[in-house]
């Protein structure tokens, strides 16, 4: 498990280190499932690093959002609870203000790599984010 997680976080680095024009601006807008229609789906090894830092800010369970909005965004704050270890979909799919989103061919080697972690842990499936992570709490 340790050694999935490891490898999730160094394809993260990765990622971090191509260069793209555009960034992040924190507006928390593709956060808001219901008003994107777009829910990010992590592979197995994915929703093991974000359950693992979930756990760390001390909650136990993933929140219903009545808004329809991420479980794992702040209610009053509007910040993601684990934005250091934020799924590669959060860290590619930019809105439309920070850019769009980022071409797969650009990123296509480091999904394949998260493929690669998932059945290494037995299951290759990504999973929408909310079950995904619940397996591992
Ligand atoms: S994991 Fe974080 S960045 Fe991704 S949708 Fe949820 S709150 Fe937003």
């Amino acid at each position: 498990m340790q050694e999935a997680a490891d490898a999730v976080r160094k394809i993260y680095a990765e990622l971090e280190e191509r260069s793209v024009e555009r960034d992040c601006l924190l507006r928390s807008e593709c956060c808001q499932f219901r008003l994107t229609g777009k829910i990010p789906h992590l592979t197995t090894g994915e929703a093991l690093v974000a359950a693992h830092a979930f756990k760390a800010t001390g909650r136990k369970s993933l929140p219903q959002r009545e808004n329809g909005a991420c479980p794992l965004i702040h209610p009053q704050t509007s910040r993601c609870l684990i934005y250091a270890s934020r799924p590669f979909g959060c860290r590619t799919h930019f809105c439309a203000a920070a850019g769009g989103p980022r071409a797969r061919r650009d990123v296509a080697d480091l999904i394949r790599r998260l493929e690669a972690v998932g059945e290494s842990l037995g299951a290759s499936e990504a999973r929408p984010i909310t079950p995904a992570i619940r397996g591992f709490l």
